[in-house]
């Protein structure tokens, strides 16, 4: 384990196990829907990257993927609420099924301002697959229909999470200690 890590909350093989999953159900759901264009998957870099990747390869249907970069913590560890897109889309989402992302819903304020943004743009569909959602509260209430994990307040990192641009390359999730931040 990195020495910055005081815990493993999600070990490598509990995140394919439930990422595979997710693939699983949402292949299932969107089988009579997804038709020969398929869907839209949307995934909110930076943290949604490495979820991203593992999950469109547990979706069995054809399907883009399309990325959007969103800037709502700077080099903190709590959300602003002001959230700025620093890389828009390159797809045209009127008309089609898409589903967002994103690696974690904490005060769910990069959520509410991202769904508001695309449903704009006229999709046939949106959902959300958040691998995490933090028991938070007064976290905006945002429709998710796909959650991998519910996990409890505390800073996480790795598989794609970072703390300023650091340990998105861990393999696993896990708490980062204290002192690292404070
Ligand atoms: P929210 O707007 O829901 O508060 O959080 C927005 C983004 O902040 C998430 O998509 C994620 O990228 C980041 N975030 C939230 N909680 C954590 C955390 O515990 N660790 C890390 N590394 N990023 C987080
Ligand atoms: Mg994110
Ligand atoms: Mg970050």
């Amino acid at each position: 384990m990195h020495n910055d890590i005081s815990e493993i909350y999600f070990s490598e093989q509990d995140l394919a196990d439930r990422v595979r999953e997710m693939g699983e159900a949402i292949t299932r759901d969107y089988a009579g829907v997804a038709g020969s264009d398929g869907i839209v998957v949307i995934s909110i870099l930076r943290g949604g990257a490495v979820f991203t990747c593992d999950l469109i390869r547990a979706i069995d249907l054809p399907l883009e993927v399309d990325f959007m970069a969103v800037s709502s913590y700077g080099n903190g560890v709590k959300s602003s609420g002001v959230v700025r897109i620093l890389k828009d889309l390159n797809t045209d989402i009127r008309g089609r099924h898409v589903i967002i992302a994103e690696d974690i819903i904490d005060s769910g304020l990069t959520l509410k301002y991202l769904m508001q943004n695309l449903e704009s743009r006229g999709p046939a569909s949106m959902t959300v697959a958040a691998l995490m959602r933090k028991n938070t509260e007064n976290q905006a209430d945002i429709p998710c229909r796909y959650v991998g994990f519910t996990c409890p307040d505390k800073f996480i990192v790795g598989y794609g999470l970072d703390y300023a641009e650091r340990y998105r390359n861990l393999p696993y999730i896990g708490v980062l200690k204290p002192e690292i931040y404070q």
